[in-house]
């Protein structure tokens, strides 16, 4: 397959879900055909897309076929084997690279691969022993968050550790996975930048934003964030400097704590588009699903400016996906549902957008006003001043 992708392509995506959906959706409007490879029956991104094969992501036969299939090959879903990927990326182009998603998917790499190029995270050590967790207690002082190294998402395989007899039944809880134990950080705020990267090297980053979650679960994106201009600055250098670094061709996601002296501290990457930054789809000319589209297939890479200012809030479970025919009876929500038939508690059913001119995204009771029966239920947890 020659690059740049020509129309009428099909981009094979690894992952059915909603992060899938939106990117088969932007990659039809660019006039490619997409075929996702899911475990899942009546995935949200296979709904939309052109083919789907549902197998196992490790499956060889499977993973030749889908390969024979498609042009070139990008995910949506971190979980998915480096292995399986490695496979596919002996047949067709993955981008981006399985290399990249390794590291992202191991706390340790991750951390070592982001401090290795100079940027900042909290403190850490790897712990695969209780002796090796009191040790890396004591150096980095508690509070701290010990953590597996692999598969946590949304706070699952992770504890908060306050006192020295908490560790070993946290230990217990977790082990035998590996381990990474984080110096807790006091965060005044969390933002994250996406930015997408072409196979010229060229970048392409959104503004920062503001995340809020509940539950552990992205639950509000404030766009942009309400930070300093330095913080700003320090975001946008970090993804700049993190997309290169990883000689990165599609899109990436840097989650990052602003501490109280509005230092920025990488948390997480994520190397495929990401849940903060949905806004973008109603928000920009190009959204970050387009931008992905755009950085695999060796398109031209448009500026990633906003024309408005937004608000997004995640739709999570039976409780808030309850709320969908009065999302829909308010004007100036803009509804978006992932297909799924199952609400289960804490899973993303869906998001809604609220659009501000550029420069008036409205303080906090502003927010929540215009978020309307969308708006979060009050536990005081998002509206407090510091989270
Ligand atoms: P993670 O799974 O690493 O994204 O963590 C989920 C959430 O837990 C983050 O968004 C933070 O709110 C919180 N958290 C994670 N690590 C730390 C840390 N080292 N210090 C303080 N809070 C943390």
């Amino acid at each position: 397959m020659m690059f740049p992708l020509p129309p009428n392509a099909t981009i094979g995506l690894v992952g059915g879900g909603q992060l899938g959906r939106m990117s088969a959706l932007a990659a039809a409007r660019l006039g490619y055909r997409c075929h996702i490879l899911t475990r899942e029956q009546n995935s949200p991104a296979g709904q939309v897309s052109a083919a789907v094969t549902i197998s196992d992501y490790l499956d060889p036969v499977a993973l030749r076929a889908f390969a024979a299939a498609v042009d070139v090959i990008s995910f949506e879903f971190e979980n998915v084997s480096a292995e399986g990927l490695d496979l596919l990326a002996s047949l067709k182009p993955v981008r981006p690279a399985p290399g990249i998603l390794r590291i992202s998917q191991d706390r340790v790499a991750e951390k070592s691969f982001v401090n290795g190029v100079g940027v900042p995270t909290a403190p850490w050590r790897a712990v695969g022993t209780l002796d090796e967790l009191r040790a890396a207690a004591a150096e980095l002082g508690l509070p701290a968050v010990l953590k597996t190294t692999r598969e946590g998402y949304d706070g699952k395989g992770q504890r908060t550790l306050h006192q020295p007899d908490e560790l070993a039944a946290a230990f217990a809880d977790l082990s035998p996975k590996p381990l990474i134990l984080e110096g807790f950080v006091d965060f005044a705020q969390e933002i994250s930048v996406v930015i997408a990267r072409g196979a010229d090297g060229s970048l392409s980053a959104f503004d920062a934003v503001e995340n809020r979650h509940r539950n552990h679960i992205l639950d509000l994106t404030l766009a942009p964030a309400r930070v300093p201009d330095s913080v700003v600055e320090q975001s946008q250098a970090i993804a700049r400097t993190v997309a290169t670094a990883l000689d990165l061709v599609g899109l990436l996601a840097v989650e990052m704590f602003v501490d109280a002296d509005g230092q920025v501290l990488v948390n997480e990457i994520a190397p495929r588009p990401h849940n903060s930054g949905h806004w973008t789809i109603d928000a920009c000319p190009a959204s970050q699903f387009e931008l992905h589209i755009r950085a695999i297939a060796d398109l031209p890479l448009p500026a990633a400016t906003r024309h408005s200012d937004a608000v997004m809030k995640n739709l999570v479970g039976p409780d808030e996906i309850a709320l969908w025919p009065a999302i829909l009876a308010t004007p100036g929500l803009i509804p978006h549902l992932y297909g799924k038939s199952d609400a289960r508690p804490g899973r993303k059913m869906g998001h809604v957008t609220r659009l501000f001119p550029k420069g008036s995204l409205p303080g906090e009771f502003g927010v929540e006003a215009a978020l309307g029966p969308a708006a979060p239920r009050r536990t005081g947890e998002h509206f407090s001043p510091s989270p």
